[in-house]
């Protein structure tokens, strides 16, 4: 049976297709030939928080999307917002991008989860909001040294974070299988296709025509702008911004040739199990909060409105990826959480995937393609917040203005040398990264 999760004529199916409010009415691109000043490439945060921000300045603006909005890794993540990368701590990003531009983008990340939720609140999404927190707890009492530098160096850019102990850690989750950690407070949760179309919706109220089902399959310069083309129509504009990130070249045409070879698209699980009996719940994760913790094998969780935990794995082989998840990831939540064992084994009633954009050194890219033409991928997993929050001023850099600009850390595409064999590689990586995971 073909993989429902790869076809672009219908949702994947997630525990968000089945809870999210209903999408925004759209249809694809009429034919004939249509103009503005900013085109989006792809409707997922990025690029419908762009067309956001556009529209409400009055700029005509476009978003073509292949298939539907939500469609991509937005409508499919797991839902945590988080205001930090993986692996790019905020001194990894200064030595990368020099100080001027590794600060302006630490400050954009750090600020990322308060703009997320302040547009869930400015804009009345409907999408299971909750600003309980991001806890990043530590597996072995090594790690806790992690946790300390990253509280640092956060803590020194006025992020909203705490060092938490064991004690405090198990208030927030109700277990002592982790050693301490540490809180950004303004981290949290949601359910990210209703976050989505939400933004969907805000856009088109703002004025910004959304069109689904409408695939560019080539995009060229046109006098003094850009001309994209879909099988059925074409839309002329001044400036474009490219937010197909880790779909680029996945399932419809790459607008930019070159550029999904400049990433690695990583293929990660989610799962949510179905509703647990509330006396159940009251001892696990009993303040809402969002974690996902330091394990390279990670363990992340929330839970959704209906008392669901939101939850996945990795896999090093995918084939039978269904079954073998419900195993593994029952096993593992009931080592952490003992008392759920009282279920039997945990009853998983959603199990999907999809795709992010990794980078060899898991920092991001941003790219000004030609003039007018701009982009980012490499969320390396952690771009619900970020992508939301670039949405604007990729906008604004894509339109020319120099504040933007200054603001990203734009260079040219840089090629993964070996690309397939490094997607295998690293598939197999994840075998050395749990044997690490036990080690100190
Ligand atoms: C399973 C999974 C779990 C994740 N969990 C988290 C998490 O909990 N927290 C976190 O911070 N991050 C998480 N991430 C990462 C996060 O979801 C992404 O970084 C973020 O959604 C990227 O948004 P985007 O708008 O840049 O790209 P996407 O949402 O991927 O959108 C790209 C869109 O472009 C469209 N497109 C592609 N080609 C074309 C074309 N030629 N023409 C028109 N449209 C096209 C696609 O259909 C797609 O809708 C996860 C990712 C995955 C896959």
């Amino acid at each position: 049976m073909p993989d429902p999760n790869r076809d672009p004529s219908r949702l994947p199916p997630s525990l968000w297709a089945e809870t999210a409010e209903p999408a925004p009415a759209t249809a694809p691109l009429p034919a004939g030939e249509h103009r503005c000043d900013l085109l989006v490439i792809g409707a997922g945060f990025t690029g419908l928080s762009a067309a956001l921000h556009a529209a409400r300045e009055g700029i005509p603006t476009m978003v073509l999307e292949a298939a539907e909005i939500g469609w991509g890794a937005s409508g499919r993540n797991n839902g945590l917002a988080i205001p930090a990368l993986t692996r790019a701590d905020p001194d990894v990003l200064v030595a990368a991008f020099g100080a001027d531009k590794g600060e302006s983008v630490v400050s954009i990340l750090r600020d990322s989860a308060q703009f997320l939720f302040d547009l869930v609140r400015a804009h009345d999404i409907r999408c299971e909001a909750r600003q309980t927190g991001w806890l990043q707890p530590a597996h072995r009492a090594s790690r806790m040294a992690l946790a300390r530098a990253r509280h640092a160096q956060w803590q020194r850019r006025g992020a909203p974070v705490d060092l938490l102990d064991r004690d405090q850690v198990e208030a927030l989750t109700g277990t002592r299988f982790w050693h301490g950690g540490w809180i950004n407070r303004s981290g949290g949760h949601i359910n990210p296709l209703g976050f989505a179309r939400g933004l969907g919706r805000a856009a088109i109220d703002a004025g910004a025509q959304v069109c689904t089902r409408s695939p560019v399959t080539a995009l060229a310069r046109d006098g003094d702008g850009w001309r994209a083309t879909t099988p059925q129509g074409t839309v002329r504009a001044r400036a474009v911004v490219l937010a197909t990130h880790g779909y680029t070249g996945l399932f419809a045409p790459s607008p930019w040739p070159d550029l999904a070879r400049t990433m690695v698209p990583t293929r990660s699980y989610q799962m949510a199990t179905r509703p647990i009996p509330p006396a159940l719940r009251a001892g696990i994760l009993p303040t809402d909060v969002a974690m996902s913790d330091t394990h390279n094998d990670l363990h992340f969780a929330h839970w959704d409105a209906e008392g669901r935990l939101v939850t996945g794995g990795a896999l090093v082989i995918p084939l039978g990826y269904a079954h073998r998840l419900r195993a593994r990831i029952s096993d593992r939540w009931l080592r952490v959480y003992p008392q759920l064992a009282a279920l039997g084994t945990l009853q998983f009633d959603h199990v999907w995937h999809g795709y992010f954009a990794s980078t060899p050194d898991r920092i991001p890219r941003f790219h000004r393609l030609a003039d007018g033409v701009v982009t980012w991928l490499g969320c390396n997993g952690r771009g619900v917040a970020l992508g939301t929050a670039l949405g604007p001023v990729l906008a604004d850099a894509a339109l020319g203005r120099a504040e933007a600009l200054a603001r990203l850390p734009f260079e040219a595409p840089r090629p993964v040398a070996a690309q397939a064999a490094v997607k295998r590689l690293a598939m197999a990586a994840m075998l050395y990264y749990r044997w690490l995971d036990g080690r100190d």
